[in-house]
């Protein structure tokens, strides 16, 4: 069992850094997306199920001086009460006298919610004084929002020095996270295949590079693919390019074939006449575009050499799209790598989605429940794919 199932919370103050950067209609302050909200519930509900106390603190939207209106957490209170089934109290700054009182008075089963951390520029700074001020309003601190696991923030990462190795723990999302992170990254069954898509190379070189040390199959689709047909001599037309990343495309390539990593990318492209919803289409080898036309999608031909690689896959990581699958007709691509993620699957692989734009293709198909994990940290997993040591993660462990 984990750290946190393992540990009764009965009679403690619970401080959890959540990740309540939800989305707030302008003119009405209504959340318009509560998912990060839901996320976070599991591990609050085990703590008031203990009879422990939960205070939490968050940051929401980028205030830039000081408190504002539009960013501040008491938009929340009401809907969090809902999905608690609780009163929810709300101290209207998260390290005044007010939250200290608050915090104190707290009895089992209460819950006390902080105004917005990002106030204070201390929190960015990852300052140590302010990190020591919000240590004091909790007997235990919990991380449970990965979002924000790659910034060395105060309340992300510095406050966990203010609490004994037994006093400090992942949420219940983290451990989901941080768990399957490294299953895919050090306990990968082979063969193991990443599937890397998105607009920019640039964005992604990092990762490639590291999973060039791990993965058996890479492939790469979406706008990124066409840098290296490009850099091959191919003729892309006026598909997507960073020139000044040719090099490197060769690079990529060249390390892979050093490395006995197969790198997968779609021999023919659904081509189209303009950037547009409504745009003349066609198909066309991928390194061979016709003036005048864009790659927009992987092609047929892709779409099944990619299924192959991705069924006889025992671990599969899949960040960025392979077309603009925000159009429909630039989305066929995207739906076939994710039905064959699905049915790997199903067959027993582990699938791991992570990424913005990918979870939201696999949200808008209908695919959530079909793959093993779906990430809720776009930045956060993207830097832990990387390589990079997560100071979230390591300020817990360490
Ligand atoms: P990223 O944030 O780098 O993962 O990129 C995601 C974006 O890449 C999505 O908005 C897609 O519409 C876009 N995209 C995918 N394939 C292409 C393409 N072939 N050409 C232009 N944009 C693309």
């Amino acid at each position: 069992m984990s750290k946190f199932a393992n540990h009764n919370f009965a009679g403690q103050k619970a401080l959890i850094r959540v990740d309540f950067n939800v989305p707030l209609d302008k003119q009405t302050q209504a959340i318009t997306d509560d998912t990060r909200i839901k996320a976070a519930l599991p591990t609050i509900k085990k703590i008031l199920a203990d009879g422990g106390s939960v205070i939490l603190m968050s940051h929401l939207g980028r205030p830039k001086e000081g408190p504002e209106e539009k960013s501040s957490l008491k938009h929340l209170i009401k809907h969090l009460g809902e999905l608690l089934g609780t009163g929810v109290e709300f101290a209207d700054d998260c390290i005044g006298q007010q939250a200290v009182d608050k915090a104190a008075a707290l009895q089992p089963g209460q819950v006390l919610l902080l105004e917005n951390l990002r106030f204070y520029k201390q929190e960015e700074k990852g300052d140590e004084g302010f990190a020591e001020k919000l240590s004091k309003l909790g007997d235990v601190y919990v991380n449970d929002a990965f979002g924000t696991a790659h910034r060395a923030h105060a309340s992300t990462a510095v406050i966990a020095k203010f609490f004994p190795g037994d006093k400090k723990m992942f949420g219940l999302l983290m451990e989901g996270e941080v768990s399957s992170a490294e299953k895919v990254l050090h306990g990968s069954e082979k063969p193991f295949t990443a599937i890397i898509g998105g607009a920019k190379v640039s964005d992604k070189i990092l990762i490639i590079e590291n999973l060039l040390e791990r993965a058996t199959d890479i492939i790469i689709g979406g706008g990124m693919a066409y840098t290296f047909f490009k850099a091959q001599g191919g003729k892309i037309g006026s598909s997507l390019c960073e020139d000044d990343r040719l090099e490197t495309a060769k690079e990529i390539l060249k390390k892979a074939d050093e490395k006995g990593v197969c790198i997968h990318l779609p021999g023919d492209s659904i081509i189209a006449d303009k950037f547009a919803a409504d745009a003349e289409t066609s198909s066309a080898l991928s390194n061979t575009i016709p003036d005048g036309w864009m790659g927009l999608d992987i092609g047929m031909m892709a779409c099944e050499t990619f299924a192959k690689v991705i069924k006889k896959s025992k671990t599969i990581l899949w960040n960025g799209p392979m077309g603009v699958f925000e159009m429909d007709k630039f989305q066929h691509g995207t739906k076939c790598i994710a039905t064959a993620v699905a049915e790997a699957t199903q067959d027993g692989a582990f699938s791991l989605v992570g990424g913005g734009d990918s979870v939201a293709a696999v949200n808008q198909f209908g695919y959530t429940d079909k793959v093993s994990y779906v990430s809720t940290g776009g930045g956060a997993m993207l830097e832990y794919f990387e390589g990079k040591v997560l100071p979230g993660i390591a300020a817990i462990n360490e």
